[in-house]
C-alpha cells in the first residue's frame, strides 16, 4: 500500500474547514493502493480554525496537524506542510475547495504512468474579483519576462508530488519563498491539467491588496536579477544625453554667447535620479540579503501531532 498526504494551508477557514474534509474524505476513500492523510496547517488563524482541526484529528487517525504561532503566510503553511510530510504522494489544496478535489484521482493516475508532478493549471479566474484578477494577470507577464524560470499566469499551488519533488522544495532554504517559482525551478517531468477555478465554498478570500503587493515582489525579486540591470541602462542612456546636453549648450554659448544655466540644472537632475533610482533597487537586495542573512526559521510551531 502506496501513501499519499495532502498538505492544506488553512488561515481563517473555520466556515469552510468540516465541507472541505467531508468531500475531500469522500474523493480519497474511493482511491486504490493508497492510504491517504491529511496535514492541515494552521497558519496563526484567530478564529477557531485550530479546533476545529484538533476535534478532526481526535476522531480522525488521518488527520495530522501543524499548528503556526501566529499568521506566517501561505507559503511559510505550505513548507512546513512538505517539509513534515513522509508520504510517497504529496499533494497541496486550498482548504476553500476552490481546488476540485476530483481532480486528485486522476493526478495520482498521471504520475502511476511515470509523471514526477501532476499540476492543475487555471483555465478561467472564476470567482475571483476583477481588479485583483487583471492586477496579477499583469503580474505574471511581467515576472515571467523577468525571470530566469518560467512563471505561468495559470499555474496553480494545486498539485501532486512525488517524494523526491518534495525533497528538493525542502532543500532550497531561501527566505522570500515564492513557490510559483520554486516549483518551476526545480524541474521535474510535470502533467498539467486543466482546471476551472471554482466559487470559495465559503468565508472570504484571505489575500487583501498588501498582502497581493508584497507577493509580486518578492516574485520578482526572487527569481530575477534584470531589475539590478536596470540602473545600468538607464545611467547609461541618462549620462549620455547629459554629456550632449552640455555639449548642445557649450556650443550655443561659443556661437550665440547663451548662458549655460539650463544644461547644468538639466545634467543634475539626470544624474540625481539615475543615483535614487540605482539605490532604490539596491536597497530593495540589500533587505533580502539581509534577510537571508539573519537566517531566521521560516514559521514558528506551537503545537503539531506529526512525529518527524
Ligand atoms: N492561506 C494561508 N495563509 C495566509 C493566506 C491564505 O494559509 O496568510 C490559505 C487559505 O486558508 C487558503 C489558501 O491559502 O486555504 C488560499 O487562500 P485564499 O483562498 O484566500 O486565496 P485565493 O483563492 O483568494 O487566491
Ligand atoms: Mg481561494
Amino acid at each position: 500500500m502506496k501513501t499519499i498526504e495532502l498538505i492544506v494551508p488553512c488561515y481563517n477557514e473555520s466556515d469552510v474547514l468540516e465541507i472541505f474534509y467531508r468531500e475531500v474524505s469522500s474523493v480519497m476513500q474511493k482511491i486504490e493502493n493508497y492510504s491517504y492523510s491529511f496535514i492541515f496547517v494552521n497558519d496563526g488563524s484567530s478564529d477557531n480554525t485550530a479546533d476545529i482541526i484538533k476535534r478532526l484529528s481526535e476522531k480522525d487517525e488521518k488527520v495530522k496537524f501543524i499548528s503556526f504561532s501566529r499568521n506566517f503566510g501561505k507559503e511559510a503553511a505550505m513548507l512546513s506542510g512538505l517539509s513534515y510530510s513522509s508520504a510517497d504522494l504529496v499533494g497541496i489544496l486550498d482548504a476553500d475547495l476552490q481546488h476540485s478535489p476530483s481532480l486528485i484521482p486522476e493526478m495520482i493516475k498521471a504520475i502511476e504512468e511515470g509523471f514526477d508532478v501532476a499540476a492543475a493549471k487555471r483555465t478561467d479566474r472564476v470567482g475571483e474579483a476583477g481588479l485583483k484578477s487583471s492586477l496579477s494577470q499583469k503580474f505574471y507577464k511581467v515576472a515571467d519576462k523577468l525571470s530566469e524560470v518560467e512563471i505561468d499566469d495559470g499555474a496553480q499551488d494545486f498539485r501532486i508530488m512525488k517524494r523526491k519533488v518534495v525533497n528538493a522544495i525542502v532543500s532550497l532554504s531561501e527566505h522570500n519563498r515564492f513557490t510559483k517559482g520554486i516549483f518551476s525551478w526545480v524541474g521535474f517531468k510535470t502533467k498539467w491539467f486543466p482546471h476551472e477555478n471554482r466559487e470559495r465554498a465559503a468565508g472570504e478570500t484571505k489575500w487583501s491588496m498588501k498582502k497581493l503587493f508584497r507577493y509580486a515582489i518578492d516574485g520578482i525579486l526572487a527569481f530575477s536579477n534584470s531589475p539590478l540591470r536596470f540602473p545600468f541602462y538607464a545611467g547609461f542612456l541618462f549620462s549620455a544625453s547629459g554629456v550632449i546636453l552640455f555639449l548642445i549648450s557649450l556650443a550655443l554659448k561659443l556661437i550665440c554667447d547663451l548662458p549655460m544655466g539650463l544644461a547644468y540644472m538639466g545634467a543634475i537632475f539626470f544624474v540625481g535620479g539615475v543615483i535614487l533610482i540605482s539605490l532604490g533597487i539596491i536597497g530593495e537586495y540589500l533587505a533580502r540579503i539581509y534577510a537571508e542573512a539573519k537566517d531566521r526559521p521560516h514559521y514558528i510551531i506551537d503545537e503539531t501531532n506529526i512525529k518527524k
